[in-house]
């Protein structure tokens, strides 16, 4: 028998790479995550936090509340240093654009960004990607994580690969942005890959899995 874990998130992505961060680290069939699909519809929880984590516990909390089943959620972006944290929680909506077209919006949030930073020169150019996850278990008990991604931001987007900020972002030790490289070289360093690694001990621990 697996533990049925929630992934409160709309994002098969995200769902199927906490998936393999916790097939990888506790064998094939430990806990069988499901997503927001697989539950009694309802509304999606404001992301009114101020933090990461603030959000990632919201949502996680919701899904509990909502469904009793174990519940992760995640929340992410980029903190620039320069914008003292910035776009931070507002990531995904940092141009004010809204709609369906997550690559439009995508495209005009990193445009935005590089002509507010634009005059830095780069030793100023500094930025992280960071990702709060949150576990609400059994009996409401909660669990928070984090993971970084420190790096810089280019004067220009290159490469194709991943999505949001990804194209002017390289991370520490690298040549290559975030968007140049493999979906695997990525999540090895990722701030999501990162923090799901994390959590998935963390999730060994609470349901008291093996390893
Ligand atoms: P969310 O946590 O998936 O809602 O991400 C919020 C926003 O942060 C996204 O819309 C992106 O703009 C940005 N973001 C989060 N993770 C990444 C990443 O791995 N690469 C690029 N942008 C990211």
């Amino acid at each position: 028998m697996s533990t049925r874990v929630l992934v409160a998130s709309h994002n098969a992505k995200k769902l199927a790479e906490l998936q393999r961060i916790l097939d990888a680290a506790l064998g094939g069939t430990a806990v069988e995550l499901v997503d927001l699909g697989a539950v009694p519809e309802y509304p999606e929880v404001p992301e009114t936090g101020l933090t990461f984590a603030e959000n990632a516990l919201l949502k996680a909390r919701e899904g509990y509340r909502r469904t009793g089943l174990p519940t992760v959620a995640d929340d992410s972006g980029l903190a620039v240093d320069a914008l003292s944290g910035m776009p931070g929680v507002f990531s995904a909506r940092w141009s004010g654009r809204r709609g369906d077209d997550r690559a439009a919006i995508d495209g005009a949030n990193l445009d935005l960004v590089l002509a507010q930073i634009a005059d830095l020169p780069d030793e100023h150019r500094g930025a992280a990607f960071v990702c709060a996850a949150a576990l609400v278990g059994p009996g409401g008990r909660e669990h928070l994580v984090e993971g970084r991604q420190p790096g810089r931001l280019l004067r220009a987007p290159r490469g194709t690969g991943g999505f949001g900020y990804d194209p002017i972002f390289v991370a520490d030790g690298l040549d290559r942005t975030n968007a140049e490289l493999t979906p695997a070289e990525k999540d090895a360093i990722s701030h999501r890959g990162k923090a799901f690694r994390v959590l998935a001990k963390v999730i060994a621990k609470e349901f008291k899995l093996a390893p």
